[in-house]
């Protein structure tokens, strides 16, 4: 049973999983460890804001480099995280470390930037979840309005869950729907999620040179985003095309390698200081396509 991961892209690991339990079982112990071990790391991605011509938050993305074999992407081992339980922790340990290099990087530079942080439903189930996430902002002293949960939609969603979040609403961080249009019912979750922004999934953004379907989806989810009033960014951005396409269409926030790919916390500060002057060059020349 291949997992799918995010558009089309099948998990080649987890299909191996499945089929080797012992493989999985063995992988679950090292992942339990690999806290202690030191063999996770966070990579940091920038998300920018086109009309500004500046980065305005940063991405938090996790990284596993296992003793033996190798980088293990996140895609493969979250699930496995998930399942075993380890998440909880793990999410932790990454949402500290996130807001601790934020507060970092704030001190350092002029402008503010936000932090966005993904989160697993499962630890939303931990019933402490929110107390956490608030004790974490004390330790840290990060302010909660810099702060982004970034969530992937779930139509199974339990109103304990929902509540987490609310409570989360309430402390003031912000909440984002990940890979939003993959998904089932993408609309009904709208109402009931207390979301403040959309993340444009990768797979649509791939599809605006080639693909009407990709457009018509892209064009349709922004004005789902105006009129629900939230924000909106896109992923997965590779190319100028792509870039100019959105901007055109009025999604201005931008997240992909056309600007960065993620980096270590060391590379942050350098791209911080870079000049985007020359990859927002579309801006102004050209027609904009529609
Ligand atoms: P996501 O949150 O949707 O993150 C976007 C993924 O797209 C990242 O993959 C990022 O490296 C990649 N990406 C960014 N720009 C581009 C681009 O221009 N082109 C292409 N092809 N890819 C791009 P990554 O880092 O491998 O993470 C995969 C997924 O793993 C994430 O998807 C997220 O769902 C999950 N994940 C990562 N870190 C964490 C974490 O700390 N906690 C939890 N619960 N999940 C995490
Ligand atoms: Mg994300
Ligand atoms: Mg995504
Ligand atoms: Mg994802």
């Amino acid at each position: 049973i291949a997992k799918k991961v995010s558009g089309s892209s099948y998990s080649f690991f987890n299909e191996q999983m499945a089929m080797n339990s012992l493989t999985k079982l063995e992988m679950g112990n090292h992942l339990r460890q690999s806290l202690e071990r030191n063999e996770l790391e966070i990579v940091y991605q920038p998300q920018v804001d086109c009309h500004l011509g500046q980065i305005v938050g940063v991405e938090a993305l996790l990284r596993w480099n296992h003793t033996t074999k190798g980088y293990i992407s996140p895609a493969d081992f979250i699930p496995l995280a998930e399942e075993i339980g380890t998440i909880v922790e793990i999410g932790e340990w990454v949402l500290r470390g996130a807001c601790k290099q934020m507060k970092a990087w704030q001190r350092e530079t002029a402008t503010p930037l936000t932090i966005s942080v993904n989160l697993s439903v499962k630890q939303l189930n931990d019933e402490r979840f929110v107390e956490t996430v608030s004790r974490i902002l004390a330790e840290t002293g990060l302010e909660a309005k810099y702060l982004e949960m970034e969530i992937t939609e779930n139509v199974a969603m339990k109103d304990e869950q929902l509540d987490a979040l609310r409570c989360l609403r309430l402390l003031g961080i912000a909440i984002s729907v990940d890979d939003f249009g993959t998904h089932y019912s993408s609309l009904s979750y709208l109402k009931r999620f207390p979301v403040t922004k959309i993340k444009l999934d990768q797979s649509f953004v791939r599809g605006v040179q080639t693909d009407d379907k990709d457009r018509a989806m892209i064009i349709a989810i922004i004005s789902v985003a105006t009129s629900f009033q939230l924000k909106i960014i896109a992923e997965g951005v590779e190319t100028e095309e792509q870039a100019r396409f959105l901007v055109a269409n009025g999604c201005s926030h931008i997240q992909g390698f056309y600007f960065f790919r993620p980096m270590n916390a060391e590379q942050m500060l350098a791209a911080m200081q870079e000049s985007l002057q020359q990859k927002l060059a579309f801006l102004t020349t050209g027609t904009p396509r529609r």
